[in-house]
């Protein structure tokens, strides 16, 4: 078992709208963590478990050094966790790619870093795909709000992931799992998808068009993938509505307007 992020929407003290609480998640004990980007709606919680469990988290060296300020929030001074940054700090999107051998011999697993969602103009290149977000109206009353684990113990991360001198938060990493064995059943992960066509969005490392077209060369380049766990839809999405079909079969397919949050 491994996390891919570990932020929980509405955790509080006892099961609610979301039926676990944080004591779940450690007793899961998963192996590893693995973080998308450090933003608090995705790293959330991650210094925690990681401590509480004595596993390592895989993510960007600043969101490492993000983690380690968690950890002694949280834990007090001198409360280090096992933090790996897998790409240089600083780096370019794309200009690395590395493998992760947390999983081996069951999985191999390919990273580099992407690029985080930004807004750019409608892409006609393809179809609008409207994203209707809809909330169900029963839902404040089937699920009253409790009491926000938050205030028992904070466990979301400083800054929201971005704390005074360090922009980690919006440095996002791309991952790709192929599992050994017969049928090399093959997903990828990434929490966020920046305009890669038109090379915008908030990274650190000159997202442009060129880095965006490296990305694409790099998801081309991938073996062949089955399931897509991603993001297709940003917080912008009054502005920018798509959602685009992710394909099954061949990571080539281009999402020049691929965006989340
Ligand atoms: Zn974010």
């Amino acid at each position: 078992v491994f996390l891919l992020d570990s932020f929980v929407t509405r955790l509080e003290v006892v099961p609610g709208r979301t039926p676990f609480v944080l004591q779940d998640m450690v007793d899961l004990q998963p192996e590893a963590i693995l973080l998308g980007h450090g933003h608090g709606n995705h790293a959330d919680n991650a210094a925690y478990i990681a401590h509480k469990d004595g596993i390592p988290i895989y993510a960007s060296p600043e969101t490492c050094d993000v983690m380690q300020l968690d950890a002694a929030r949280i834990f007090g001074a001198g409360t280090t966790v096992d933090c790996r940054g897998i790409v240089s700090r600083g780096s370019v999107p794309g200009s690395e790619i590395v493998k992760l051998d947390f999983l081996e011999p069951v999985a191999c697993v390919t990273a580099f870093k992407h690029i985080r969602s930004g807004t750019a103009p409608r892409d006609s290149a393809f179809p609008l795909v409207p994203v209707n977000n809809i909330a169900d109206p029963r839902d404040a009353t089937m699920f009253p709000s409790g009491v926000s684990a938050t205030t028992v113990l904070n466990t979301t991360t400083t800054g929201f992931g971005s704390p005074p001198g360090n922009p980690a938060g919006a440095i996002s990493l791309f991952y790709q799992f192929v599992m050994r064995g017969d049928n090399h059943f093959t997903f990828v992960w990434h929490n966020t998808g920046g305009p890669l066509k038109e090379g915008l969005g908030s990274d650190p490392g000159l997202p442009s068009p060129a880095i965006g077209q490296r990305l694409f060369d790099i998801m081309s380049s991938l073996p062949k993938t089955d399931v897509e766990l991603g993001s297709v839809v940003t917080s912008a999405s009054a502005r920018t509505a798509c959602a685009i079909p992710c394909s099954t079969s061949n990571m080539s397919s281009r999402r020049s307007t691929f965006r989340g949050t």
